[in-house]
């Protein structure tokens, strides 16, 4: 038995996509691409569950690549997104906080001789829209700006780059990273105004391995992988059905009960955040609002490695910032420009709908029982 609050990192596959999985793996396991009726049927599978991710992302079907994660979307995005605007100009604007799915390919480019603008946050972890405004140029090609941060649950302001993008009939393609956004805050890629938008199933109670990319309809953009011509001839490879059957069904009942686990979520963090402000002394919750499932504090003046594997100990589970960022300092809470007590103590909560009211009581008492019985840090 464990408390587990690492949503943002990874979540539970539902019984529903296992399920729907075991079925596109038992009985409808045939090639999509075959030309007999047992491929047929296959095929006819890929539409229907493409269809239910683009019915829960609020978008076309044909708008809908599967990839194998969210950072394949990232990635690809990215590369194709300054390819096409390759002749228009080489510079870049993306966010000091986006995950290191678009910061790498980021670097990569400017090793390759793009320029690239990273937006600061404020205190709170906010990106003002007019600083994106300001840094727009009329050779800037690409905009990479993600939905919700991943360490902070702070909303970015993508809908507004949308808007300053075309007012300033600038060239930019906009990339969205909607990696933790999906499920967890409305929203469609219409509304927001994006050309491309990166999904992960992960995230969403489907197994690793899945996610998808939204690319607008009518943008013609550069295939991920070459070969069989798989996903509309852009990233080849036989459909990997039972991970996209999983995604689909997650996808599709996680946007049926969308608002109910919004409110479930929020409500446990709002909860949560008051009773550890009131039964931890020294504990400061972060950032007070944002998406319903990330909750980020500090334990001012203790180490949050050791806060983690105290936790760990007791069977609850959180993490000191990104998964993906093992052992280095999160480039996140740096950003926030912490005093260094605050940065080292940072945590990350994360909720699900799994989450219970039990497991919040786990929580604060063992975070309380952190600040009885490990020592402040020194340094
Ligand atoms: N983008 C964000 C904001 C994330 O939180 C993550 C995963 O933590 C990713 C991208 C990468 O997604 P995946 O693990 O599916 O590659």
């Amino acid at each position: 038995m464990f408390h587990y609050f690492d949503h943002a990192a990874t979540t539970k596959v539902r019984p529903e996509a296992v399920q729907a999985a075991v079925e596109a793996m038992t009985l409808e396991w045939g090639n999509p691409s075959s030309v007999y009726a047992f491929g047929g049927r296959a095929a006819a599978k890929v539409k229907e569950w493409r269809a239910d991710v683009a019915g829960a992302l609020g978008c076309l079907s044909e708008e809908v690549y599967f990839t194998s994660c969210g950072t394949e979307g990232d990635n690809w995005a990215i590369q194709a997104g300054v390819e096409r605007n390759r002749r228009k100009g080489k510079h870049i604007i993306t966010t000091a906080i986006e995950h290191s799915a678009v910061l790498e390919p980021c670097r990569e480019l400017e090793r390759q001789g793009w320029e690239v603008t990273y937006l600061l946050p404020d205190r709170q972890g906010r990106i003002d829209p007019a600083q994106l405004e300001a840094a727009l140029r009329p050779d800037t090609v690409l905009v990479s700006m993600m939905l919700v941060n991943n360490e902070l649950g702070t909303i970015l302001p993508v809908k507004e780059a949308a808007q300053s993008i075309k007012r300033l009939g600038c060239p930019a393609l906009l990339h969205c990273d909607a990696v933790q956004g999906f499920l967890k805050v409305p929203f469609s890629p219409k509304e927001l105004g994006v050309d491309l938008l990166s999904v992960s199933g992960h995230k969403i109670h489907a197994p690793k391995g899945i996610g998808a990319l939204y690319v607008r309809k009518g943008l013609k953009i550069s295939p991920m992988i070459r070969g069989g011509g798989q996903e509309f001839g852009l990233r080849s490879g036989t459909e990997a059905t039972g991970q996209i059957a999983a995604f689909a069904t997650a996808a599709r009942l996680g946007a049926e009960t969308m608002e109910q686990d919004r409110a479930h979520m929020a409500s446990l963090r709002k909860e949560t955040a008051s009773r550890l402000k009131e039964q931890v002394p020294g504990l400061k919750v972060l950032i007070e609002d944002g998406a319903p499932h990330i909750l980020p504090v500090t334990m001012t003046g203790y180490k949050s490695e050791v806060v983690v594997r105290y936790l760990s100990d007791r069977g609850v589970y959180l993490s000191s910032g990104s998964a993906c960022h093992k052992g280095k300092p999160s480039h996140v809470f740096a950003a926030l420009k912490l005093p260094k007590p605050e940065l080292d103590g940072a945590l990350r909560i994360s909720f699900s709908s799994d989450t219970t009211q039990e497991d919040v009581d786990a929580l604060v008492s063992a975070l309380s029982a952190a600040q009885r019985e490990l020592f402040p840090s020194m340094s």
